[in-house]
């Protein structure tokens, strides 16, 4: 993209760089009035502005984002000029803060998330069911003008009637996620499938990149990590021995997991991630925070958005048939993407489960309140043996 060709900015938009919500007048509100405004008219991403003339003022305001300081994330307002200014598009800016500390260790996990709408969101999008589980990305870059960090912008789902879950997930809701996720894995797997996606190809040079390696080189040294520190815990002295051996056998083969990359996997999912709106009768999902995307077993998504949202029941049947429903679920859209792996990913899920619930960080952990519950349900699902 040619920056160069950028019109001259006009003074009644110059005046406003820094809006008062951002008090510290930041690199990332001046980008987007310096900028993006002049990118977003240029590429018609702007409803009735066919010029920088025609827009009447631009609103930034930071959100701060769940868990990170490290990413500036801006919502952004474009009003088009007229007798009463109207609203013309609201967008999101994610980039990095580059005044963080650790903006460097960051830097590396952002550069995934831009690659996965730069390179994989547009390549999934040759499958109409994926436009409906992401944001839709209007902008994106490797890196700013001037070397700045890089960014995406995104359709603001909040402004789109989306809201946030921020508390465990009823059956519905869930049963909307495992939906959605269904849809996400499905194209996913036929996209890492099919043959047309040559050696040359960017989608596969992507997945040999550093980042998404380092992403799965890290996830499996948290799973070992988990591992050792499952068997050292006492929650597997109060299960029954037959089920203890079973389990520990089973963690000795951790390995298995290494080899199953059939899937483009979000890695980090969880609620906070994940975006719902009820639309005639209907619920939508859409997924967002794809810095941890890699190459392996979907059961990293499936068990981690399982394990912490599942019902606190201690009847261990209610709990098989609950988690056998949603799996029903989430196979049914397998199928619909790519029928001849259906088998192969519900083996997988099923072999996984054991890793995925060992592999819950602390926090996820101590939220569960029916463990033992758990344990004997994953061994009458199949999970231990
Ligand atoms: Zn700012």
């Amino acid at each position: 993209m040619d920056d160069s060709a950028l019109p001259e900015m006009p003074s009644h938009l110059r005046e406003l760089i820094f809006p008062q919500q951002c008090p510290d007048k930041c690199f990332a509100c001046a980008f987007v009035k310096r900028n993006l405004v002049h990118k977003l008219v240029r590429d018609k991403h702007l409803k009735n502005l066919q010029s920088l003339t025609n827009v009447s003022h631009v609103n930034t305001e930071h959100i701060i984002p769940f868990n990170s300081v490290a990413c500036t994330i801006i919502r952004i307002k474009v009003y088009a000029k007229g007798d009463s200014p109207q609203l013309s598009v609201r967008l999101v800016l994610k980039t990095l803060n580059i005044q963080h500390q650790q903006v460097e260790v960051i830097l590396k996990s952002f550069m995934s998330e831009v690659a996965f709408y730069n390179i994989v969101a547009k390549l999934l999008y040759i499958f109409p069911r994926s436009h409906f589980v992401f944001p839709k990305c209007y902008l994106d870059s490797f890196q700013w003008m001037d070397d700045g960090p890089p960014y995406i912008v995104l359709e603001d789902l909040i402004a789109d009637g989306y809201e946030q879950f921020d508390d465990k997930l009823d059956e519905n809701h869930l049963k909307a996620v495992f939906k959605h996720l269904g849809m996400f894995h499905g194209d996913s797997i036929r996209l890492v499938t099919n043959e047309r996606f040559d050696s040359k190809s960017n989608f596969s040079k992507l997945m040999k990149n550093d980042t998404l390696i380092a992403n799965k080189d890290q996830i499996m040294i948290k799973q070992k990590e988990a591992i050792s520190a499952f068997l050292n815990n006492s929650l597997i002295e109060a299960v029954n021995s037959g089920i203890r051996d079973k389990i520990r056998t089973k963690l000795e083969k951790v390995k298995d997991l290494e080899k199953s990359n059939i899937s483009l996997v979000h890695g980090s999912l969880t609620r906070y991630k994940t975006f719902y709106k009820q639309c005639n009768g209907e619920c939508k999902i859409k997924f967002i925070g794809f810095k941890t995307i890699m190459l392996s077993s979907p059961v990293i998504d499936f068990g981690r958005i399982l394990f912490t949202n599942l019902p606190n029941e201690n009847d261990v049947s209610k709990l098989e048939e609950f988690c056998r429903n949603i799996l029903e679920i989430y196979l049914k859209q397998i199928e619909l993407s790519c029928s001849e792996m259906v088998q192969c990913v519900e083996r997988q899920i099923i072999d996984n489960l054991l890793f995925s619930y060992v592999s819950l960080d602390t926090k996820e952990s101590e939220a569960i309140e029916n463990h033992i519950p758990i344990l004997n349900m994953l061994n009458s699902l199949g999970s231990l043996d």
